[in-house]
């Protein structure tokens, strides 16, 4: 177990234990872009940007989760998302991408809950600046399964 940051897992209120990969390894993998650079800042008119230092994709975290949700539910929506749409990140464009997007239809929920997740993550890992993107409670749970809600 990591050390806790003294944060509170977003999700379910527990110490945030845990770093969280804002895209996960597996997907930076399959899209070519392990190495990918990426430099985060916050840019303001009239003032001089603020950037971090670059560094690669897999390297982009948050520590706003806790172990159980990490290693979890958000886990397995990666898992869910490789399965059901890794050939979209691939670097080579699928020739059926067409119908294989229209069979996706019915996963519309649990895309939704991906994107949520993915959303909130990427919020959190960004410099803030004063207009903050601020999620809705609501939002936070429709990514989180009512069923390992705490
Ligand atoms: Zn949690």
């Amino acid at each position: 177990m990591q050390a806790t940051t003294g944060r509170r897992c977003v999700f379910c209120h527990s110490p945030a234990n845990s770093g969280e990969h804002v895209f996960a390894k597996r997907l930076c993998k399959r899209a070519g872009a392990i190495r990918f650079n990426v430099i985060t800042g916050l840019a303001i008119d009239g003032k001089a940007p603020i950037t971090r230092p670059p560094h690669h994709l897999e390297a982009f975290t948050v520590r706003h989760v806790c172990t159980r949700c990490n290693n979890g539910w958000m886990n397995d929506l990666e898992i869910w998302f490789e399965r059901h749409l890794g050939f979209l990140i691939e670097p080579q464009w699928p020739k059926l991408a067409l119908p294989m997007i229209d069979a996706l239809k019915i996963e519309n929920n649990e895309l939704a809950r991906w994107l949520m997740k993915t959303a909130v993550m990427f919020n959190l890992a960004t410099l803030r600046g004063e207009n903050r993107v601020e999620f809705e409670h609501a939002v936070l749970l429709e990514a989180h399964p009512p069923q390992k809600q705490q």
